[in-house]
């Protein structure tokens, strides 16, 4: 396969890779502590790279971008990507999050080395290292407990121009840092009363290095540990730890991470110096966030859209989470295929979505069976052919793929057309349907419109023609007849009746949330229609089949909904951009 682009975390890989900086496989295989059992089992990774989701919701299409990034790193470079849980909130974590997450990067097709029981990492497996770091820290003199509460330590911290003030308990004794940090551990405090604070420099220009908080109390049930523990350890300090203690050689991150590097840097190399990590250290790289045009990807207001009833689920065809991607119809080549078109860079952008429906189009034209469907039917009437006639029509399964052969459906006097193929009074450049107008209907026959019936409030209720006998697709001199329009069409007995919903961006507004509006009123009032279709005979609507139907768009029958029985069918994408 042709080699992926090259992008700025290429070239840094090619540089370590060149020097040799992680050429060391007895570090490679065994990463962690000094003396202390190795957490990967990789050991012929040649760089280490993870993926780190707190399970504390659905994943949506900006963590696809890390997951791409990540897994397809250690892939290109015959490297590990550890899908590692980031639990180290007890308070907002669950093991059901666990699962989807789990199902999720796996639907992407992404595969990691064998860890435990699950397959995977969890921070929460740390806790009794970042436990045994912190008391090392503390000895060291570069830790200590304060006795400040949070509001205190939130006044005391400065600004962007004001430097921080020392707490009164910076200096304490080492001695009295540590029975407090064990009565802390042990459950003797409440939450909030004391906190553990790296001892750096409250006058850094970076506010990160003011004495970050590294442990807070928390008297809480954790979703694996129960309440082994009350003391919790801060992301800043949990996460550098969690990178060494499995070996990762390249700790890629978003750039709102940024400032956090030098705090990274210092902590691990505070836990070499003190022969609690080994060297080569994990380095961080940012990189930027995806941000999508038309779409949010706030946890918090997705989960008002769901509560509000605004969607009808976190799986709803229209979210951006990657299990509503997938009702929608999004494989997972698509996805990746959006990923890789994207690239990496470091400065912020937004992505137009259009990008993401354009590569869904593209993994699906070469593959997708073609069919036909008619979302608005109306009736066609061919009023000279007999009534109990019908024959055979063919047609390409996919015009790309001859090898996939052809598809056959009955031609009849009563057809299915789509209403708007027929107009009594036709605007210029109008081709198709309208009395004295001849057009051809796709792989059968070519017809001439006599004229409508209407109801009383005047709705075209019928439309009728006659057929041309000797112009049926595919016969000898079947194009000796030239017509402008071609219309789809299915045989009205022989179709196949289907409840189709017809998704849209479920916002209108390309920026929903910017500013201070109210996102909800971006939303757009059209994202999802109902109708009662007529599909071609002999499409099978089991759940997750996809086809083109032909000149609408790409459709999916519904992973939870459809049976063959009852077909509902998703609109993942029309065949055309209709909001460039
Ligand atoms: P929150 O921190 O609000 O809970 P989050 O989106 O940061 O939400 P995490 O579970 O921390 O959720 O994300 C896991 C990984 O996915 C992180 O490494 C993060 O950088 C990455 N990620 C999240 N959103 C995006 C995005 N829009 N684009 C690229 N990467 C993202
Ligand atoms: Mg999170
Ligand atoms: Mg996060």
């Amino acid at each position: 396969p042709a080699s992926p682009p090259s992008n700025f975390l290429r070239s840094i890989i090619d540089h370590d890779l060149a020097s040799g900086r992680y050429a060391d496989k007895r570090w490679a295989g065994k990463p962690g502590p000094a003396g202390v059992q190795a957490q990967g089992s990789h050991d012929s990774a040649r760089i280490r790279t993870r993926f780190p989701p707190e399970p504390n919701g659905y994943l949506h299409i900006g963590h696809a971008k890390s997951i791409c990034l990540n897994f397809g790193l250690a892939r290109d470079y015959g490297g590990a990507c550890h899908l590692r849980f980031d639990d180290t909130n007890p308070e907002k974590e669950e093991d059901e999050y666990v699962r989807t997450i789990i199902d999720a990067v796996s639907w992407l097709g992404f595969t990691w080395e064998h860890q435990g029981e699950s397959n995977c990492y969890f921070a929460s497996d740390y806790f009794a290292y970042l436990y045994q770091f912190a008391e090392a820290l503390i000895e060291s003199g570069d830790a200590y407990v304060d006795e400040q509460n949070a509001e205190q330590m939130r006044a005391t911290r400065g600004t962007l121009t004001e430097k921080g003030v020392n707490s009164p308990w910076r200096d304490r004794p080492a001695a009295e840092s540590l029975t407090l940090l064990r009565e802390m551990r042990d459950g003797k405090h409440p939450d909030g009363s004391l906190a553990l604070r790296a001892r750096i420099d409250m006058g850094s220009p970076n506010i990160n290095l003011r004495d970050p908080v590294l442990y807070r109390i928390r008297h809480a049930s954790h979703h694996r540990t129960g309440n082994d523990w009350c003391i919790y350890p801060m992301y800043a300090w949990a996460h550098p730890v969690e990178d060494a203690l499995e070996g990762i050689t390249h700790s890629i991150c978003t750039l709102e991470f940024e400032d956090q590097r030098p705090f990274y840097d210092w902590i691990l190399n505070k836990l070499a110096d003190l022969g609690q990590l080994r060297r080569p250290l994990p380095r961080q790289y940012e990189f930027a966030r995806l941000n999508l045009t038309y779409v949010i990807t706030s946890k918090r207001k997705l989960l008002q859209l769901v509560r509000e009833g605004h969607v009808q689920g976190w799986d709803d065809p229209r979210m951006p989470t990657l299990v509503g991607l997938r009702r929608r119809g999004f494989t997972p080549q698509a996805i990746r295929l959006f990923c890789e078109r994207l690239g990496v860079s470091k400065s912020d952008s937004r992505i137009d979505y259009s990008l993401l429906e354009q590569a869904l189009r593209d993994d699906l034209d070469p593959q997708a069976a073609r069919t036909v469907a008619i979302l608005d039917p109306v009736k066609l009437i061919i009023d000279n052919y007999p009534q109990d006639q019908t024959e055979p029509c063919h047609a390409p399964i996919n015009p790309h793929r001859p090898e996939d052969g052809q598809r056959e459906f009955s031609f009849s006097r009563e057809l299915w057309i789509e209403r708007d193929d027929f107009r009594e009074d036709p605007p210029k450049k109008y081709f198709r349907l309208f009395p004295g107008n001849t057009v051809r209907l796709k792989y059968g026959y070519i017809v001439t419109c006599t004229g409508c019936v209407k109801d009383e409030q005047g709705r075209v209720v019928e439309v009728h023609a006659e057929y041309l006998p000797d112009t049926k697709s595919g016969t000898p001199g079947s194009d000796a007849v030239k017509v402008k329009g071609t219309i789809t069409w299915v045989s009205a007995q022989h179709a196949v009746a289907a409840e189709v919903r017809l998704y849209d961006r479920l916002f209108a507004d390309p920026h929903p949330d910017a500013g201070d509006k109210d996102f909800l009123t971006a939303l757009n009032p059209d994202s999802r229609r109902v109708v009662n279709a007529w599909l071609e005979p002999g499409t099978r609507a089991h759940p997750g089949a996809v086809w083109q139907f032909e000149r609408l768009g790409y459709f999916v029958a519904d992973r939870i909904d459809s049976s063959l029985e009852r077909p509902i069918i998703n609109r993942a994408v029309t065949l055309r951009d209709s909001w460039a």
